[in-house]
C-alpha cells in the first residue's frame, strides 16, 4: 500500500512535468581505503594509475559517441571530464604522494581531489561551487576503474521510470535511454549543475536541490516532478494526480503548438517583425537556443569563464569563437565581465558595505585596465567571424564610458601592431541598467551603437531594493510606474538617435511584459532560451496597435499592483491558463 503523500520543494530546472513510478538510484559512492604499498612498488602504482586514466578516458569517450549520436546537445560537459582526468597536474599531485607517501594510487587519488573539492566548494559563487560536483564525479570515475568495482547502470531501465537520485554523473544523465526517462529528481545540485543543464537540453523535467530527498524513498512509489515549481510529490492523493495529469495534458498539447511555431518569424498580426535573442550564461546553453529559433544571443554572460579576478585570454578567446560556430550567421553580443555583488567570484575579496553600489561591474574592470583589456582583445580577436557585437555592463556616467571606450582604443591599436586581423568597426553598446543612464539616454546614445535595457538591475536602483534580499521581494517591482517611465526614455532616445535598443532583463522572458514592452517602443528582446517559444507566441497573437494601447494604459497607473492586474487581464488570452 502506498505512503502518505509528501510534498518537497526543490529547484525546478528543466520544465515540463513527470509522473510516474521511482527508479531510485542508490548512492553506491566509492571509498578510497588507506592502502600502502612498499617502496619497491612506486612505479608499478604509477602504471597502474596511467592505465586507468586511459581507460576512464575511452569510457568517456564511449559516452560521448552514444550521445552524439542520440540528441543533438553539447558533449563539452564530457569533454571536460575528458580533460581533467587527463590532466598533467593531477597525475602529478598523485604521483607525489605515491613516491613520498607509499600510498596507493587511488588514496592518493581521493587525497588529491579532497583537496580540489573543499577549495571549489568553498567558492562564494554559486557555479563554481557546484563545478565541486565536477570533481567527485571524477573521482568516482577513476576509483571505479581503480577498484574494478562496475559502474550504476543507468543504460537499461525496464520501463518508462522518474528517475531519483542523490546525484548522477553528466554521463549518467546523458546515458539514459530519452524515451524511458519521464523526469529526474535529484538531492544535490542547483540551476547552473550540468545535469540541470543537461536535462534542460534533453528536454526532461526535473528539480534538483532536493536535500536528502532520496534517502527517504525505496523505489516504486508513484512521484509527481514538477519542473514549472519546483516541488516533488511522493505518493501523491488522487485529487493531486489528477490535477496534475490535466495540467500535463494542457502544457503537451501547448507545447506541440509552440514547437510547430519554432521557425516561424515573430511577427504580430499587423506585420511588425521583431527580434527575439536569448541570454545565456554557459556554452552549452546554444544549443538550445539554436533550436528554438533565436536570432542570436543577446547577452552572453561572461563572468564564469573568469577564475577570481583573473582571466585566461586564451579561453575567453576559445570560447567566443566556438559560440560564434555554433551560432554561424545569427548575432552575437558578448558583454564584458560584470563580477561583484550578486556575480562574486573572487577569493579573499575585501567586503565592501554596499557590494550593489560598489566596485562591482565595469567598475572593476577600468580599476584592473590589463584584465578589461586582455577581454577585449579576446573579443576583437573573433569579430571578424560574425556579427560579433561588445557589451559594456553597469556603465554609470559618460566619463566612465569614455575611459573604457579609451581602454579600447588602446586594444584595437595594439592588435594593429600585432598585425591582428579584426573588425575595427564592431559594434560597441552598453547595458542600460542604472536610471543615471536612462535620464541622460540622448548623451551617451550619441557615443555607442546600442543600448540593451538591463531590467534586473534596472528595477533594484530605480526603486533601492536588492534585487537578492527576499525581505524586500514585494517592493521589487517591475511594473513599477517609475521604472516604467525610464524604460521609455531609454527606447525614445535610442529612436530619436538612431541606435538599436534591446532589452535583456527578466521581466521580457514574461509576455506579460513584453508586450508591455511592445508598446513602448522596443523590438527587440533577449530572453532565456526556454522562454523564447511563448514570447513568440505571444507576439504573433498579438498586434501593434493593441500592445501601444496597453502601454498607453499602464503609463497612467500610479502604482504596479494597477498595471499588474490590467496586463494579466489583458493578455489572459494570449496563453492558455494553467
Ligand atoms: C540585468 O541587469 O537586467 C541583466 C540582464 O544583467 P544581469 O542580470 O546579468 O545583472
Ligand atoms: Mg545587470
Amino acid at each position: 500500500m502506498a505512503g502518505p503523500m509528501r510534498v518537497k520543494q526543490g529547484t525546478a530546472v528543466s520544465p515540463g512535468i513527470a509522473i510516474g513510478e521511482v527508479v531510485l538510484l542508490g548512492r553506491d559512492e566509492l571509498r578510497a581505503p588507506r592502502r600502502s604499498i612498499a617502496r619497491g612498488e612506486v612505479d608499478a602504482e604509477l602504471r597502474r594509475f596511467d592505465r586507468a586514466v586511459a581507460q576512464a578516458t575511452r569510457e568517456v569517450d564511449e559516452e560521448i559517441q552514444r550521445f552524439d549520436s542520440r540528441v543533438q546537445i553539447p558533449h563539452q560537459v564530457l569533454e571536460s571530464h575528458r580533460d581533467m582526468i587527463r590532466d598533467p597536474a593531477l597525475r602529478a599531485a598523485v604521483e607525489r604522494i605515491v613516491r613520498s607517501e607509499h600510498l596507493s594510487s587511488e588514496s592518493a587519488l581521493s587525497q588529491v581531489m579532497e583537496g580540489f573539492y573543499r577549495r571549489f566548494e568553498e567558492m562564494e559563487s554559486k557555479y563554481i561551487s557546484e563545478r565541486a560536483q565536477d570533481i567527485r564525479e571524477i573521482e568516482q570515475r577513476l576509483l571505479s576503474v581503480l577498484l574494478g568495482k562496475r559502474p550504476r547502470d543507468v543504460h537499461h531501465l525496464a520501463h518508462q521510470a522518474v528517475v531519483v537520485a542523490h546525484s548522477l554523473t553528466p554521463g549518467e544523465t546523458a546515458a539514459f535511454n530519452r524515451e524511458k526517462v519521464l523526469g529526474f529528481a535529484i538531492d544535490v545540485g542547483g540551476r547552473t549543475s550540468h545535469t540541470a543543464i543537461l536535462a534542460r537540453a534533453l528536454q526532461i523535467p526535473a528539480v534538483v536541490g532536493l536535500d536528502n530527498f532520496s534517502d527517504g524513498l525505496t523505489g516504486g512509489e508513484t512521484v509527481v516532478v514538477d519542473g514549472y515549481t519546483g516541488l516533488v510529490i511522493v505518493n501523491p492523493d488522487r485529487k493531486t494526480l489528477d490535477q496534475y495529469r490535466s495540467k500535463t495534458v494542457t502544457y503537451q498539447s501547448y507545447h506541440q503548438v509552440l514547437v510547430k511555431e519554432i521557425r516561424l518569424p515573430a511577427e504580430t498580426v499587423d506585420g511588425y517583425e521583431l527580434v527575439i535573442a536569448a541570454n545565456i550564461e554557459l556554452p552549452e546553453e546554444i544549443h538550445t537556443v539554436v533550436e528554438w529559433g533565436a536570432a542570436g544571443i543577446g547577452l552572453y554572460r561572461t563572468e564564469f569563464l573568469f577564475e577570481g579576478k583573473t582571466l585566461d585570454e586564451e579561453k575567453h578567446y576559445r570560447a567566443y569563437r566556438n559560440a560564434q560556430r555554433l551560432l554561424r550567421d545569427r548575432f552575437l553580443v558578448i558583454r564584458t565581465m560584470d563580477l561583484g555583488a550578486d556575480k562574486s567570484l573572487q577569493e579573499g575579496r575585501e567586503e565592501e558595505p554596499n557590494p550593489f553600489l560598489g566596485c562591482r561591474s565595469i567598475r572593476l574592470s577600468l580599476e584592473q585596465p590589463e584584465v578589461f583589456k586582455a577581454q577585449v582583445r579576446a573579443v576583437y580577436r573573433i569579430s571578424r567571424l560574425g556579427d560579433v557585437r561588445m557589451m559594456l555592463p553597469m556603465i554609470s556616467n559618460l566619463d566612465e564610458l569614455r575611459t573604457a571606450k579609451s581602454m579600447i582604443r588602446q586594444v584595437k591599436e595594439d592588435l594593429v601592431r600585432r598585425g591582428e586581423d579584426f573588425e575595427p568597426n564592431m559594434k560597441i553598446g552598453i547595458m542600460a541598467e542604472v536610471p543615471s543612464v536612462a535620464l541622460m539616454a540622448d548623451q551617451f546614445a550619441a557615443e555607442v551603437d546600442f543600448f540593451s535595457i538591463g531590467t534586473n538591475d534596472l528595477v533594484q536602483y530605480a526603486l533601492a531594493v536588492d534585487r537578492v534580499n527576499e525581505r524586500v521581494g514585494h517592493l521589487y517591482q517591475p511594473a513599477n510606474p517609475a521604472v516604467l517611465r525610464l524604460i521609455k526614455m531609454v527606447i525614445e532616445a535610442g529612436h530619436r538617435n538612431r541606435i538599436d535598443v534591446s532589452c535583456c532583463g527578466e521581466m521580457v522572458s514574461e509576455p506579460l511584459y513584453a508586450v508591455l514592452f511592445m508598446g513602448l517602443g522596443l523590438r527587440s528582446f533577449s530572453v532565456s532560451p526556454l522562454a523564447i517559444p511563448t514570447l513568440k507566441r505571444a507576439i504573433r497573437q498579438t498586434t501593434m496597435r493593441e500592445a501601444a494601447g496597453i502601454a498607453a494604459t499602464c503609463l497612467k497607473f500610479d502604482t504596479a499592483q494597477e498595471s499588474l492586474e490590467f496586463l494579466g487581464k489583458r493578455l489572459e488570452k494570449l496563453l492558455p491558463k494553467l
